[in-house]
């Protein structure tokens, strides 16, 4: 323990009482218990504190000339408002006692003094005031800490969302000066590493990120973590927007080399949207939100940065509107069901209809699945939707099959799955009710899952996927090629078939990368014992590439586009009983 004496600063007049201090303390003074300061008048007192903060205790007397103790004692808060005096006078009636103790004093002692009750006193005080002032250290200490929790992120110890906000509005402020940039930064694969190799892992990787992002900005830019994968940077003061441009391109230099974690390399994409100061706004949050909104559409595009502009905004309140119209389209019910069929490539027969969802919006017409899906998705629609389609789509398979216009067994129904369905608990009870209801097998019904959504998934999928396979349901990998799959999870998944995208089909017959992919994935789904589906066919030169590549089975608009359930009735007709008729274009479209 460390002992600091207690500093006492003495204010009176008479010269008198500093010596009778100095000779009655002498010990304590020596053993180093107490230290005295002298001052002859209250001016002169507080020019001392003013310059020494280490006084712990007052004695002051009140008759004084320039400043007397009554008004020195007025003052004292404002210099120090934890120190305490103590008054000493010979004057020790009962209006100067009162006037005294008015203005804060702790305590009051008469002349002539009694040392030992001074001692006695002047401990008394100074604990007091110490104890002040740890009190307040300490409330200073946990204001500190809340502040940065309420500023701060604390896995990677960076300013958050809030902190940002506020020097965007002291930016904007400012905005007279020079210009500022917001920049939003999102990155890929960061879920991937949180489900696949666990959350301390993943938080590990956030900091190495959050480090690497830092060696990119100046000193006097904000890097804010606003997500687990999304960091937002608040480049001020800046002449030319420019420079937002340049740090984006190192940004993304910077994340081309990959992270090395528990064996593991780890490949992270930057995706970047930026808001320039000259947005007419005045709030922080519609700078960050342009910013992301940018963001947003350079991922749609797939490129790597977008700077905002107005008709970023139009295209959002579009979207606004779509998610209100969305959610009464479900209920008055404006959705309806197209099926496209998938055929056998080596007898033409039909084996399934994926079916796909649409929506004839009163005002706008058709609207396009691409767009209303993901719409859904963020808004949590998809699930009552998700679980729409399957009801709907396993009632028409049942409808046809007690017209006898199919051998049901023989035909199976696709049905798109979102990844948000996937992580709904109540999707394996849907579906069991929806099989039930319609009498239908597990085996008349396949699921198509995307490659990436299926990855970012991959520790919840599991045991669903398991579960589903005990009903017989079948499960297809769509758009495949186009994320990132690891072989080993396609082996431990109960998968049935691979998709190949129709990006890689589109330009088969004139693109050797596409044909040397789809080959790939031929032979990867065979020696996997999975079959594979080519989507997309439009032409014939595709299908006899194909066929060639020993493709099993094709959908495209060379068949069919999607068709409504009549045009499908006529389809299953031309095409379920005669398996050997040569594939002929299928005109029905929808
Ligand atoms: P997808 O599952 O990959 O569906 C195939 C898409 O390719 C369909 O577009 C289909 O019309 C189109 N297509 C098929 N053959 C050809 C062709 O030869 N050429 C061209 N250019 N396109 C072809 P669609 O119906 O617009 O659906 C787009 C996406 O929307 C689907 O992609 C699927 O991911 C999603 N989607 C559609 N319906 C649903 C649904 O009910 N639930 C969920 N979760 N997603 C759905
Ligand atoms: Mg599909
Ligand atoms: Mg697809």
């Amino acid at each position: 323990m460390t002992f600091t004496s207690s500093c006492i600063l003495v204010v009176d007049d008479e010269s008198e009482l500093e010596r009778l201090v100095k000779q009655r303390f002498r010990k304590q003074i020596r053993a180093g218990k107490f230290e005295f300061h002298f001052a002859s008048n209250g001016v002169e007192a507080l020019e001392h504190l003013q310059n020494n903060c280490r006084i712990d205790a007052v004695l002051t007397d009140l008759k004084m000339p320039k400043m007397d103790g009554l008004a020195f004692l007025e003052q004292l808060p404002e210099i120090d408002p934890h120190l305490k005096a103590i008054v000493i006078s010979a004057y020790g009636d009962l209006p100067n006692l009162r006037a005294a103790m008015n203005r804060g004093a702790f305590d009051f002692l008469m002349k002539p003094l009694d040392f030992r009750d001074l001692e006695i006193t002047i401990e008394k005080t100074v604990n007091c005031v110490r104890q002040s002032r740890e009190q307040q250290h300490s409330l200073e200490n946990a204001l500190d800490r809340l502040k940065y929790y309420a500023y701060y992120d604390r896995a990677t110890g960076l300013p958050n969302e809030s902190w940002l906000l506020e020097r965007i509005r002291s930016q904007i402020e400012e905005r007279c000066g020079d210009g500022f940039a917001v920049m939003f930064v999102h990155f890929d694969g960061l879920r991937t590493v949180k489900y696949g190799l666990g959350h301390t892992v993943s938080e590990h990787l956030s900091r190495e990120l959050a480090r690497r992002l830092e060696s990119c900005i100046r000193p006097t830019d904000t890097l804010a973590r606003i997500s687990a994968n999304e960091f937002a940077i608040l480049l001020p003061d800046i002449e030319d927007v420019q420079l937002a441009r340049q740090m984006a391109g190192q940004i993304d230099r910077a994340f081309r080399n990959p992270f090395y974690l528990n064996g593991a390399v780890v490949f992270l994409i930057a995706c970047m949207g930026i808001a320039e100061h000259t947005l007419r706004s005045d709030r922080p949050e519609d700078f960050l939100r342009a910013a992301d909104l940018a963001m947003h559409d350079a991922k749609v595009r797939q490129e790597k940065l977008a700077w905002f502009d107005d008709s970023m905004q139009s295209r959002v309140s579009r979207r606004l509107q779509l998610e209100a119209d969305l959610k009464t389209a479900l209920e008055k019910q404006q959705l309806s069901l197209r099926f496209q069929p998938i055929v056998s490539l080596a007898t033409g027969e039909l084996v399934s209809f994926e079916v796909l969802a649409r929506w004839h919006h009163p005002t706008q017409g058709w609207i396009s699945p691409s767009e209303f899906v993901p719409v859904a998705e963020e808004t949590g629609l998809i699930i009552p939707l998700g679980k729409w389609v399957l009801a709907e789509a396993c009632r028409q398979l049942c409808e046809w099959r007690s017209q006898c216009v199919v051998e049901c067994d023989l035909l199976s129904i696709s049905v798109n799955l979102s990844g948000i369905q996937l992580g709904n608990t109540d999707i394996l009870d849907s579906i069991e009710d929806i099989l039930q209801s319609t009498g239908l097998n597990g085996s008349n019904l396949k699921i198509e899952i995307t490659e990436s959504i299926l990855m970012e998934k991959v520790s919840n999928a599991t045991d669903l996927l398991e579960l589903l396979k005990g009903k017989q349901v079948q499960l297809s990998i769509d758009d495949f090629g186009t994320g990132y799959s690891c072989l080993s999870y396609l082996q431990s998944f109960p998968i049935d078939t691979l998709k190949i995208d129709r990006t890689f089909i589109q330009d088969i017959e004139s693109n050797r990368k596409s044909l040397d992919i789809a080959r790939t994935i031929v032979n990867l789904a065979h020696s996997l014992e999975l079959d594979v589906v080519a989507e997309g066919i439009e032409n014939q030169l595709q299908l006899d590439i194909l066929r060639s590549l020993s493709c099993d089975y094709g959908q495209g608009f060379f068949f069919a586009k999607p068709l409504d359930k009549d045009a499908a009735i006529d389809f299953m007709k031309r095409h379920t009983l005669f398996p050997n008729r040569p594939i002929l274009n299928s005109e029905s479209s929808a």
